[in-house]
């Protein structure tokens, strides 16, 4: 019976070493849990880095068959690989380039893009090692690039899909990138590629047509004797966890607590990986030019701020993270009094009941990325809001602004819309509120993940079926 093989840079577990040997924790993060449903049936696999180094062959053999018992295939990377091919280009060209950040965060070293190249080779030999002819290969985001085009040369009988989770930049950023029409060539290598939203599957449509000899009509794509289709596939969430968890005796008492500390407060959340597309500088400017303006509003509203770590051993983000510290230590000694902080800000990252807890009990979700492939921050806190109220503030740079179009949209880099959108939030009536959510949480609800997976599904057999009728 053919398989369905999911490919992504990180598997989706947890791989920890302790006396006993190695452990696997498998990750509860949407994309896992909507891919389960594909990977853990019959056959069916999931190949990717188990996110440690085992350079040990015994230990690698052991690791693997722990993995095997649950569906996985590790593909295992040494250290260097890891500086050059994930940190090194894919963090540090693909990703500022395709946010936008081209000139301040990229570097084009060429040892990177040779390591780039090998270690999508090294993914591609593991794929071959368990595909069979017939089989269906999805493919997943910015690290792997050169997949689908591997894949497909050294197996034209498979259906091959690729789906990218962060922004596709305009031509005018992609060519900067020296490698550019290599990179073109590794993602028309598949069937179906899959984009977030319809701007992204045109800055990608104007690239390919700009950069190779191929030809595109509506949204199909010919090269030679090959059709490519590129569609936009907005990803969801799995709302009911969300839905449920809020409702749930531990999260409601969590909440309460949240409800009596902050009781003479509007709070107002902001919740991003510490990330320079996350805009959470430009947020706190905002912030402040509110406590600056208004001051009527002191001691009645409370910015909950969590950066969850990330990277910070980079020295670009280290210094994300001492301009945030600097930024938000300021704005409370401006303006703290003794029984107020107008910023509780937390470095760490939390469990997700607290998340459910905070979500469920926040006034305001403030969610302003200067660019986001798509932002799952702004769906759960739509699917945490069982009462149908709460405002969300949403940034248009995020691809869910697309999709959840009665939040209060704005442009993230006007610090003065930023701050009239959160005084309209605060002020904004219960009905009107409602109004809002519960068509954002019918929205949220009906295109969930599990609709994301059944869809790009879908359309990847009947795009390879449609290939195979015309040869
Ligand atoms: N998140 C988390 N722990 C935290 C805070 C957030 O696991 O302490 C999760 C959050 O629930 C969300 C994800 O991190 O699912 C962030 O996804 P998003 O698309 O908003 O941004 P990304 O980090 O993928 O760029």
């Amino acid at each position: 019976m053919p398989k369905v093989i999911i490919v992504s840079n990180r598997l989706p577990v947890k791989v920890s070493k302790d006396e006993s040997g190695y452990q696997l924790s498998p990750s509860e993060g949407g994309l896992a849990t909507g891919l389960g449903s594909i990977y853990k049936k019959d056959d069916n696999l999931w190949i990717g880095w188990p996110g440690l180094e085992v350079d040990n062959e015994d230990e690698q053999k052991q690791v693997s068959q722990q993995l095997q018992e649950i569906s996985l295939c590790p593909v295992f990377l040494t250290q260097d690989e890891i500086n050059r091919f994930y940190e090194g280009f894919s963090n540090e060209v693909l990703w500022p380039v395709f946010h936008y950040y081209a000139s301040t965060y990229a570097h084009y070293h060429r040892a990177n893009w040779e390591a780039y190249k090998r270690v999508n080779q090294k993914f591609c030999d593991m794929v071959l090692a368990n595909a069979e002819p017939g089989d269906t290969i999805w493919v997943h985001d910015y690290q792997l690039l050169l997949l689908p085009d591997l894949i497909r040369k050294a197996m034209p009988d498979v259906a091959v899909g690729f789906f990218l989770h962060i922004p596709f930049p305009s031509h005018e950023m992609f060519r900067l990138i020296p490698w550019r029409k290599e990179l073109l060539e590794g993602i028309i290598g598949a069937d179906l590629i899959g984009f977030h939203t319809f701007d992204d599957v045109r800055h990608f449509l104007s690239a390919v047509t700009r950069i190779l000899p191929v030809h595109a009509s509506a949204n199909i794509l010919t090269c030679g004797e090959r059709s490519i289709v590129i569609e936009s596939f907005p990803m969801g969430i799995d709302d009911k966890k969300y839905d449920q968890l809020a409702r749930s005796a531990s999260v409601r008492e969590e909440s309460e607590h949240i409800c009596e500390t902050f009781k003479e407060q509007k709070l107002i959340l902001s919740i991003d990986r510490l990330d320079y597309s996350k805009g959470i500088l430009q947020r706190l400017q905002a912030f402040e030019l509110l406590l600056e303006t208004h001051p009527e509003l002191h001691r009645k509203i409370s910015l909950y701020m969590i950066v969850v770590p990330s990277r910070d051993q980079v020295p670009q983000y280290k210094e994300l993270r001492d301009h945030i510290d600097r930024r938000v230590g300021n704005i409370n000694a401006r303006y703290r009094n003794i029984d107020w902080s107008p910023i509780q800000y937390f470095y760490q990252s939390f469990p997700i009941e607290t998340l459910s807890a905070l979500y469920s009990t926040a006034d305001v979700c403030l969610v302003t990325p200067m660019r986001d492939g798509m932002n799952l921050v702004s769906k759960e806190y739509v699917a945490s809001r069982v009462q149908n109220d709460g405002i969300l503030i949403l940034s248009e740079m995020a691809g869910a602004s697309k999709e959840l179009i009665d939040a209060i949209i704005v442009n993230p880099n006007n610090t003065h819309e930023v701050r009239d959108a959160i005084v309209t939030a605060i002020n904004m009536p219960v009905e009107e509120q409602r109004r809002r959510m519960i068509q954002m949480r019918y929205n949220v609800s009906k295109f969930n993940i599990g609709h994301w997976v059944k869809i790009f599904m879908d359309r990847l057999n009947e795009a390879k079926q449609y290939q195979r009728s015309m040869q």
